[in-house]
């Protein structure tokens, strides 16, 4: 069992579409089991792509609806204290990801019970 993403953010520097694999069919269903007990929140760490100037990089869902570059009035306004923009990534991070993959990993340990008997015939 392993989590895998298909690549990392060019912004923000998030895992994108993070999945986890298994070869084993109980280890499967435990898996499904624990989605329903603890939800991880991934629409925002889609792929999507994005121009930089005359290149396209793959960027998380988050940054590509909020970070922008910023124009001259709106960098005008914020040194003077006209508005506050906080740009506020909302996808989740490598460590998020991984903590809840910990999670997983401890629970399908305790609760898999099927192990595989290994026979060694070299006959
Ligand atoms: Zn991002």
């Amino acid at each position: 069992m392993y989590i895998k993403c298909k690549g990392y953010c060019f912004i923000c520097n998030c895992p994108l579409e993070p999945y986890v694999k298994t070869d084993n069919k109980e280890k499967r269903e435990l898996i499904r089991k624990y989605k329903k007990i603890k939800p991880i929140f991934l629409i925002n760490n889609e792929t999507y792509l994005k121009f930089f100037k005359l290149k396209v990089k793959r960027v998380c869902y988050s940054c590509f609806k909020t970070c922008s570059t910023p124009s001259q009035e709106v960098l005008r306004s914020r040194e003077i204290g006209k508005i506050k923009t906080i740009n506020r990534n909302l996808s989740l991070s490598r460590k998020e990801v991984f903590l809840w993959y910990i999670g997983l990993y401890k629970y399908v340990n305790k609760h898999f019970h099927n192990r595989p008997i290994v026979v060694y015939n070299d006959i």
